[in-house]
């Protein structure tokens, strides 16, 4: 089998196939020369205990049927000229299955005015990356020293992640793995208040009570309080999770704004107008337009909201939307008659990850069963959309792992039949190739760049400094 991406969807699949059949032997292709997706590049950096599960992918890539191929995307060319691309159609010549778990590389935009025009306008994603590290997102170079207001489009867990990042403690953050260009420039920061918006209220946001806990205990940084009239009065007849993140948001912090260097609030019912420019400097936001809007039933969690003409506008000197990943088709789908769903964002899947195609004449819903494609599979974001944690994405991985498996034992077709031994595997990849295959990263050489990052970390009283470039990367290879 080869996984294409090396996050938890793909680690945790390969897992499943790998216990469940010992002879199966695993290639895992990672765009990255690092491996391990958002657990690296996205979850914060003082959630270091999110990070275990790479304990789990640490003992998968030791079985000796398990190989990495970093630094290899497939489909889409790399930055570098030292990068191995794979055409989709030579890997899935060699495989008898491929499973995608590439995730989520872009992510949605508010389409309104100034979005693409005004400088000091960041998607959340891009943010993360920069503090995380990824090579990707070197150029961003927020300017956080001439902010002192900032917007958080969007009320979800990674809203919640920028807005603490951009108000905790920084000898916090010194002993994490954020990276130092972060920590630069954080040191710079003039930030005194963060508004996190939302369309609709607290009742509806899409946040988790342990996110909220974490901002109310920040110390030096006060809450603006929660518009009661979007909490339900009698708490005691919400479900237990709800009534909890309801009395967290109601008890605020001790800390009181006027005292507070610093503060956060949740504005709720707004949705973005327009970015406008700054009075002084018109090329760069200074403000963010907002439509009120209005909730059918305030208390439901599934309200729904409409737009009403009343406007409000809150200073901006920086803005971020967060408003949800994106999952994109690679290069080659189509000619292979993998469908992807553009609108849902995901590869057309039975729901178990085998990936299904619609026959041309033949509309959905038509109440047939979906045809699926033999030995295509998907697991993670691309396959469910860019929602939900490691645990949820592990669960999901298993799935398709178990259809794999069962696909398998049932003799059902797979790409190559293997009885044929068509499935060189990466060895045969290789051939096809050419040179390029030269400058794929092996775990051994993973192994070195981690030890080189640990070290570098060590100097600096932190867990890691992770290399922020692939030439860096690279180049710490011996
Ligand atoms: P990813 O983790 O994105 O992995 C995809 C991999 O595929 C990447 O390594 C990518 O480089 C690679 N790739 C992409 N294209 C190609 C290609 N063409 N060829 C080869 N490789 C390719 N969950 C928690 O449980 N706790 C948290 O605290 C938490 N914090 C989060 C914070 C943020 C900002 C985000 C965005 C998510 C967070 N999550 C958290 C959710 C968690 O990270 C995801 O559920 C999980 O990483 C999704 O796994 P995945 O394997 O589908 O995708």
């Amino acid at each position: 089998m080869a996984v294409v991406g090396s996050g938890p969807a793909g680690f945790y699949t390969a897992y499943r196939v790998m216990s469940k059949l010992p002879q199966a032997r695993v290639d895992m292709y990672e765009a990255l020369p690092v491996p391990f997706g958002l657990v690296r590049h996205g979850v914060a950096p003082d959630h270091p205990e999110v990070k275990n599960c790479q304990e789990k992918f640490d003992e998968v890539a030791a079985s000796p049927n398990f190989t990495y191929i970093g630094n290899a995307s497939i489909g889409h060319p790399g930055h570098l000229e030292e990068h191995c691309t794979i055409p989709l159609k030579v890997l899935m010549s060699h495989y008898d299955s491929v499973l995608f778990s590439y995730g989520a590389a872009e992510d949605k935009k508010l389409h309104i005015p100034g979005e693409a025009s005004l400088k000091g306008i960041f998607s959340a994603r891009q943010f993360v990356g920069w503090y995380n590290g990824h090579p990707d997102c070197g150029h961003l170079e927020p300017d956080l020293s001439r902010a002192e207001e900032a917007v958080i489009i969007g009320q979800g867990n990674v809203a919640l992640d920028v807005a603490r990042i951009l108000l905790e403690d920084l000898d916090v953050l010194r002993k994490t793995d954020i990276s130092d260009r972060a920590l630069a420039q954080l040191a710079q920061s003039r930030i005194k208040r963060v508004h996190v918006v939302g369309r609709r209220g607290p009742m509806q946001a899409a946040f988790t009570i342990k996110e909220v806990r974490e901002l109310m205990n920040l110390s030096g940084v006060a809450f603006h309080g929660v518009d009661e009239s979007l909490i339900p009065p009698a708490l005691d007849k919400l479900p237990r999770a709800a009534k909890r993140l309801m009395e967290v948001l109601r008890k605020g912090t001790a800390a009181r704004v006027a005292d507070s260097p610093k503060s956060w609030s949740l504005d709720s019912c707004l949705s973005p107008k327009a970015f406008v420019g700054n009075e002084q400097d018109p090329s760069r936001v200074g403000s963010t337009e907002f439509y009120m809007t209005k909730l059918d039933d305030p208390y439901n969690p599934q309200s729904s909201v409409a737009l009403t003409e009343e406007t409000r506008t809150l200073p901006s000197d920086i803005a971020f939307r967060s408003v949800g990943y994106k999952s994109v088709p690679l290069p080659g789908f189509a000619e292979i008659g993998i469908q992807f769903d553009e609108k849902r964002g995901v590869i057309r899947n039975d729901g178990l990850g085998r990936a299904t195609q619609v026959l041309p004449g033949l509309s959905e819903p038509s109440g047939t069963p979906p045809i699926t494609l033999p030995g295509v599979y998907c697991a993670g974001w691309v396959k469910r959309g860019p929602t939900g944690v490691i645990a949820s994405t592990m669960r999901d991985a298993f799935m398709t792992g178990d259809a794999v498996v069962e696909d398998w034992l049932s003799g059902a077709p797979f790409l190559n039949h293997p009885a044929e031994g068509t499935a060189g595997g990466w060895d045969a990849v290789k051939e096809d190739v050419g040179p390029q295959a030269d400058q794929v990263v092996t775990w051994d050489q993973w192994r070195q760049i981690d030890q080189a990052e640990t070290a570098r970390g060590v100097t600096r009283g932190k867990p890691r400094e992770k290399f922020t470039s692939v030439r860096d990367m690279l180049g710490s290879l011996k």
